[in-house]
């Protein structure tokens, strides 16, 4: 298991202002929930930019596209071998209440029951998988230059802004539903590369997130 730093809800800073670039997300309007926030999309700087293209290259790097039609091509002679065996299996016959195999009674069960079930399992596998390589491209980015990886982390809260996404999911929801992980993890990971490459230079602002902080409470409480 990840360490994890405290999310808001447990006492952390407020994951919304860990970036700079956040320091403008409307606010005004939090005590309504609205569905869609007001926020214009904001585009992504040309530093930005190289640091998701250098995240790309990790990919390709750590060779993921061939390592993903492997395991592809494992799934997919699980699925099918699955199938066949119901196909022609008297056992499974006889537990559906059919005296020999039936073909479309095999499908029947494979379609609703069978494959949905093993479909589930094996992407709690791949997205676990999937989850980790984001990681190491991350990674792969951040060890490029301290600008790289500031520029990931600014990109990836742009993105998780303007695509209205949850930044901090529970450890749970991520795990079930993820291919991705949560904008908080990735945030986490790429700043421990810093920690361990760039240290000695200044780090989180945590007196500038301070500060933002201020300044938001002050705009509510207008
Ligand atoms: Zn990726």
């Amino acid at each position: 298991m990840r360490r994890r730093p405290p999310s808001s809800a447990e006492g952390g800073v407020p994951i919304q202002l860990l970036s700079e670039t956040l320091q403008n997300v409307d606010t005004s309007e939090e005590e309504e929930q609205p569905v869609y926030h007001k926020t214009p999309t904001q585009a992504m700087s040309d530093k930005e930019i190289l640091a998701i293209l250098a995240h790309e290259l990790g990919h390709a790097k750590m060779h993921d596209v061939e390592q993903n039609m492997w395991v592809q091509a494992v799934t997919s002679f699980a699925t099918w071998a699955t199938l066949g065996w119901m196909v022609q299996s008297p056992v499974l016959a006889l537990a559906l209440g059919v005296l020999q195999p039936i073909g479309h009674v095999a499908c029947f069960a494979f379609d609703y029951i069978v494959g949905p079930t093993l479909d589930h399992g094996i992407k709690l596998m791949t997205d676990g998988i999937t989850r980790q390589k984001e990681y190491v491209a991350d990674a792969y980015a951040a060890r490029v230059s301290e600008s790289y990886a500031t520029g990931l982390q600014t990109s990836l809260a742009k993105l998780t802004v303007n695509s209205n996404q949850d930044p901090d999911e529970p450890w749970y929801y991520e795990m079930l539903h993820a291919d991705h992980p949560t904008f908080a993890n990735r945030y986490y990971g790429i700043e421990e590369v810093k920690q361990e490459l760039y240290a000695g230079k200044p780090k989180v602002r945590f007196d500038r997130l301070q500060d933002s902080l201020d300044r938001l409470k002050a705009q509510q409480s207008k």
